[in-house]
């Protein structure tokens, strides 16, 4: 993403193109690119100091903002289906939390966890530490050391700032392919600009300011919906690996989550597999990858699951 948007073919310092001109006016009436545009628009990467990897974030809102914004979700979420108050699974997940966030360097964030008393296999976390886990997907596992496996995959999203990096991902598509909207919001930065007088300039700028918003809730919504955004394979290899460090920095068994990764593709064989494998890679791939990526970190001894090792190619 970020080579592919760093620059446009037709874009050169000399002769800049007017669709990206115009592209990053938008995106400042959007309010989401301001920051951005600023620093050059859809050209915006930053590099994530806990996985090495450069990534496109630059259309994200702020964390604080996704958070906010996710913090919706999660009450919404909590109304709509039944928690749990059991501390056979309430403790149990949250012990496994704190250990994990402490293994993974973020303790000292505030973390939410909840248990949805429903046989659902899945877990998952939104921007603002919330980790939710189906009781399902507790009583599906063997052990603390399986469970410690979800939870740190799931931190491993936080850390990888992943809904940051979907977020601009999902903007940026919905820019692409939009080209009706982008050409209307086009269209009304350039009669803003044809204005007489500095109200007439106000009003049409606020116009434009009201119609691009209804967007930017239309794609926020879009977010929203999803509550657990569906991860790209990158992603979802990414937090596999950082989990595994959690796990192992917490002393957690690492090898617990290719088991638990077997298990799943031992029942995804049969009518329905469980939700949290939805997503590809296949479970018997994920397990293979990780049991080579353990070992391989384990021979390293203390210098071990400092690099993801994720092929360019994933
Ligand atoms: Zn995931």
């Amino acid at each position: 993403m970020c080579n592919a948007h760093s620059q446009t073919p037709t874009e050169t310092a000399s002769h800049p193109d007017p669709q990206a001109l115009y592209r990053r006016k938008f995106l400042q009436y959007l309010g989401v690119g301001s920051v951005a545009a600023a620093s050059g628009g859809l050209t915006s990467c930053a590099t994530n100091p806990e996985t090495g990897r450069r990534q496109f974030v630059g259309l994200a809102p702020s964390d604080a903002q996704l958070a906010q914004a996710a913090a919706q979700s999660w009450t919404a979420v909590k109304q709509q289906t039944p928690t749990s108050n059991d501390p056979r699974y309430t403790s149990r997940l949250k012990n496994i939390g704190n250990r994990i966030s402490r293994g993974a360097g973020r303790s000292n964030q505030r973390w939410d966890y909840a248990v949805f008393d429903t046989d659902t296999k899945n877990a998952f976390v939104l921007p603002g530490n919330r980790v939710g886990f189906y009781k399902g997907m507790m009583d599906f596992t063997d052990n603390d050391d399986q469970i410690a496996a979800i939870m740190g995959h799931e931190v491993g999203h936080v850390a990888g700032r992943h809904a940051a990096e979907r977020y601009s991902q999902q903007v940026a598509g919905q820019l692409a392919v939009a080209g009706g909207t982008i050409l209307a919001g086009t269209q009304l930065g350039k009669n803003c600009d044809k204005s007489r007088t500095r109200a007439e300039y106000n009003n049409c700028v606020n116009s434009a300011r009201r119609n691009t918003a209804y967007l930017q809730q239309a794609l926020g919504l879009g977010f929203m919906l999803g509550v657990a955004l569906p991860y790209g394979r990158r992603q979802e290899l990414e937090s596999d690996r950082l989990g595994v460090r959690y796990m192992a920095k917490s002393g957690y068994d690492p090898y617990q989550a290719v088991r638990l990764w077997e298990k799943m593709g031992a029942e995804s064989g049969g009518s329905r597999g469980p939700e949290f494998l939805s997503t590809h890679p296949t479970p018997e791939r994920r397990a293979r990858e990780l049991s080579d990526y353990i070992t391989a970190q384990e021979k390293l001894g203390s210098r071990g699951y400092r690099s993801l090792d994720i092929p360019e190619d994933a």
